[in-house]
């Protein structure tokens, strides 16, 4: 399994996945499945839904496994709200 961090961009954000520290609770895809894909390479969807709702999953990771930076007027990567 890769461990490596994984990027994955859409127009507004830019989403990071950390494999390392992912204690892989599923939340992600039991949640909002449409875009964290447990079966499917690449496996973050970003075109699957809103990008709000995409955001407001993130910040469900309990982990922090999953961040993201807003492209318009975040500085630093994000999981809980702030
Ligand atoms: S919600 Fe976070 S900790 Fe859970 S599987 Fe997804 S990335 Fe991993």
């Amino acid at each position: 399994m890769n461990t490596e961090t994984i990027i994955f961009s859409n127009k507004d954000i830019t989403v990071t996945f950390a494999p390392k520290i992912c204690i892989h609770a599923e939340k992600c895809a039991k949640e909002l499945s449409e875009v964290f894909r447990t079966n499917v390479i690449p496996w973050i969807n970003l075109d699957g839904t809103k990008t709000e709702r995409i955001i407001k999953q993130i910040k469900r990771c309990p982990s922090s496994a999953l961040k993201y930076f807003n492209h318009t007027n975040d500085k630093a990567f994000q999981n809980k709200a702030t």
